[in-house]
């Protein structure tokens, strides 16, 4: 006879099943953060997918049935966010441009030609090094000026890190041809966490921030992820009036903004700015949420954020496990206070001793982190 007939003990052999299926799902999602975020994310973008759709629909159908309305490239259906959507109308210079090098580099180069080739075929370091070293201009670290013209920005490059050897060399292959075709002067930050404390991003990009002031003289800092790869050469990773965030349309994300205060993957601020918000929070262990305190911090302060227009901040990310990796669930009631610990935690409270060790590609500080390393006083 049929199992589920036979009175209470089978609605409790019925009720532990379903409720073992249920740890093993939640147990799941918690461990594995990309995959409960991403899917949350895509239940929703698709949901904004069809309003747009249908918003487009309807804007098509006002046009056509309006006699005086005109169809160009700047008419978009409103409620969008205007300049993120407006199409690109700025001239890139003509491949003869001659230029001298006691001017400034322009910014929209004959080079940068708009949608690359992302290549995440999976290669050594070292055979990456040795395709780079023919190229003579590459100084230790990763330090590469452009001789044709005065660079209109000294970039380091910041890359928080930990377990992700494969990835280091597939970001170089992609990241370093498209500075240079930018015309930026720069150099990378690999800042690597070593000891057992969850993972904490936003403190290795306060380090590798205070290590790379120490070296050079830099301008502008771009905090990236290893595992972003622009797939357009005109997202110009210079700085500008207002902190940028340049990984605006992510793959892995449906090339949407998953919301208006997203602030993850790649961004950058001048040392002016960065230096005015105190830098990221330091209290953030596991993932998530201290890109969404640097989005309070900037604002904070007044700024606003800038981001590519368009289909220039576009990302690919290099598919991974999330090996380990856990949500720091306390970041929302951190978050409800990003405004009392602004100044209270930064790059003000930060105490630690790096290994620094500089090959021909990268600069890489090495520190074991521990929250001893950047005590908060009570707020
Ligand atoms: C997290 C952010 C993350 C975003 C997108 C938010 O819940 O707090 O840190 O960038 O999700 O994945």
């Amino acid at each position: 006879q049929d199992a589920r007939l036979e009175g209470p003990i089978g609605l409790i052999q019925q009720a532990l099943f379903i409720f073992s299926w249920f740890l093993i799902i939640m147990s799941l999602l918690y461990r594995d953060t990309g995959a409960s975020n991403t899917y949350l994310f895509m239940v929703q973008a698709r949901g904004i997918m069809l309003k747009e759709n249908v918003k487009t629909i309807g804007h098509m159908i006002r046009l056509y049935t309006n006699k005086n309305a005109t169809l160009n490239g700047t008419d978009y259906p409103e409620g969008n966010n205007s300049s993120d959507n407006l199409a690109q109308t700025v001239m890139y210079l003509p491949e003869n441009f001659t230029y001298s090098p006691s001017q400034p580099c322009p910014e929209k180069l004959p080079y940068m030609r708009g949608f690359i080739d992302v290549n995440m075929s999976e290669i050594g370091l070292d055979e990456i090094q040795k395709i780079f070293s023919k190229d003579l201009d590459i100084e230790p670290g990763g330090h590469w000026r452009p001789k044709d013209c005065k660079p209109r920005w000294k970039v380091a490059i910041l890359i928080p890190f930990r377990n992700r050897h494969e990835h280091l060399p597939i970001f170089f292959r992609h990241l370093i041809p498209v500075l240079q075709n930018q015309r930026l002067e720069f150099a990378f930050y690999v800042v690597e966490q070593t000891g057992t404390q969850p993972f904490n991003r936003a403190m290795l990009f306060n380090i590798g921030f205070k290590e790379a002031m120490k070296d050079g003289d830099w301008d502008c800092v771009i905090f990236h992820d290893v595992d972003h790869l622009p797939e357009n050469d005109r997202n110009y990773y210079g700085c500008g009036e207002m902190p940028r965030h340049f990984a605006a349309k992510l793959d892995k994300y449906m090339y949407i903004l998953p919301y208006n205060e997203f602030f993850g993957g790649v961004s950058g601020l001048t040392i002016e700015q960065f230096k005015k918000i105190n830098g990221f929070p330091n209290a953030f262990w596991g993932w998530g949420g201290e890109d969404d305190d640097l989005w309070n911090r900037v604002h904070y302060v007044g700024y606003n954020v800038s981001r590519p227009e368009g289909e220039l901040g576009k990302y690919k990310s290099i598919p991974h496990h999330h090996r380990g990796e856990v949500q720091f669930l306390g970041r929302y009631k951190l978050l409800r206070y990003s405004r009392e610990r602004q100044y209270i935690d930064g790059l003000n409270n930060l105490l630690y001793t790096p290994t620094v060790l500089v090959s021909k590609l990268y600069t890489n500080v090495t520190v074991n982190l521990m929250p001893e390393l950047a005590p908060v006083q009570d707020y």
